[in-house]
């Protein structure tokens, strides 16, 4: 079957035309519920790659990974002018430094809003960032002037919930889809930056397809997101096939609905519900329970972990988590790139001779130093 997926400036435009706001947001985990409220419509800001990261530079180390740098030099070089807000999460050390050198520094037009996340799941987690999520929502009414109703909310919210449940589907099913890697993951990060309506649209059109699953060596990626997407199309053409992914972008936030009635804790609630994540803290042990089962359930032979080079929450845990995964029989190996710049050559002939690896000694661990 073939895609066709509206693009991020189409979208915006879209949005404009109809009086809405934007919001470009940074990653990784918030509430698009709430901004939908108030008619403030998320696009989110993964990098983007590919940009000239001089302009960043000037304010940041050369250690700082290449989403920070990307979307510093985005927004200095005017990409981000057609949004009123941007919206940074205290994902990491690198985007809180972000959000710190924007709102005392660079002070763009755009007005900078930090959202704090909590770092465990616990009964005071929720509390936190329902807390957290009722004061987002006060800043927004002093903005705009709106004050939504509970009910505004909850239709906002349930309407989130089931654009989640149909990518949950799509992960079930996505053999069946007869989309190859590069399309598949084209058609789960247009959920970054299509409103929920749109997106539930598009993933039920695809649901109606069923092909014959694709052949290939089945892998896992890990990481933060593919980019260059290119990778995904070099997987297939090496004969590898992604099937299943723990990456920020995507598989990482298979969120489940929230149960209570008062929206902002069902909000909270929601996104404390996602799969083990290193930026929100989840131990080492969590994650290679997670990635075990998510391998055996997928009949994956193996994991490529596709890192942004200085991405420090998830470069920490690779050791560690390797060695566990290898205890229990699966191989990985680590490609880091930069996003800023093309695929480098170097990364098929890793790619390959992992794949290659996983077919004639898939039992063998030790691959991919
Ligand atoms: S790539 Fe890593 S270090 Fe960079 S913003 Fe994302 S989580 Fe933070």
């Amino acid at each position: 079957m073939s895609l066709t997926i509206l693009t991020r400036k189409e979208v915006i435009k879209d949005i404009k035309d109809r009086g809405g706001s934007v919001a470009a947001v940074l990653p990784i985990h918030y509430p698009r519920a709430l901004l939908r409220t108030f008619d403030i419509y998320p696009i989110e800001v993964w990098g983007p790659p590919k940009v000239d990261v001089s302009l960043g530079g000037a304010h940041l180390q050369a250690y700082v990974c290449s989403i920070v740098h990307n979307a510093l030099s985005f927004l200095k070089k005017g990409g981000l002018d057609v949004a009123d807000l941007v919206l940074i999460p205290h994902t990491c050390d690198s985007l809180q430094g972000l959000a710190s050198i924007l709102m005392d520094l660079i002070q763009p037009k755009q007005t900078i809003i930090p959202l704090y996340l909590p770092r465990d799941k616990r009964e005071e987690d929720v509390v936190f960032l329902t807390e957290e999520l009722r004061s987002l929502a006060t800043r927004f009414s002093d903005q705009t002037g709106k004050h939504p109703s509970n009910e505004d909310f909850l239709a906002a919210i349930k309407r989130e919930e089931r654009s989640d449940l149909l990518l949950a589907k799509l992960y079930q099913t996505r053999q069946k889809t007869g989309l190859g890697n590069l399309d598949f993951y084209r058609l789960l990060r247009s959920r970054e930056y299509l409103p929920a309506e749109d997106f539930s649209k598009l993933a039920e059109e695809t649901l109606k397809t069923t092909s014959e699953p694709r052949p290939g060596i089945p892998v896992i990626i890990s990481g933060i997101l593919p980019e260059p997407m290119e990778v995904l199309s070099m997987i297939d053409e090496m004969n590898g096939q992604v099937v299943a992914d723990d990456l920020a972008c995507c598989g990482r936030r298979l969120y489940k609905p929230g149960t209570s009635t008062d929206p902002f804790r069902r909000m909270a609630e929601s996104i404390l519900t996602a799969p083990p994540d290193p930026t929100r803290g989840n131990s080492i042990a969590e994650r290679i329970e997670y990635l075990t089962e998510m391998a055996q359930n997928s009949g994956a032979k193996g994991i490529i972990f596709y890192e942004v080079k200085f991405c420090e929450p998830e470069l920490f845990d690779l050791p560690n988590l390797r060695a566990g995964l290898k205890e229990k029989g699966l191989a990985s190996i680590i490609i880091e790139v930069d996003i800023s710049n093309p695929l480098p050559r170097q990364v098929a002939t890793r790619i390959g001779a992992f794949l290659e690896m996983l077919t004639s000694h898939p039992k063998d661990t030790s691959c991919g130093a």
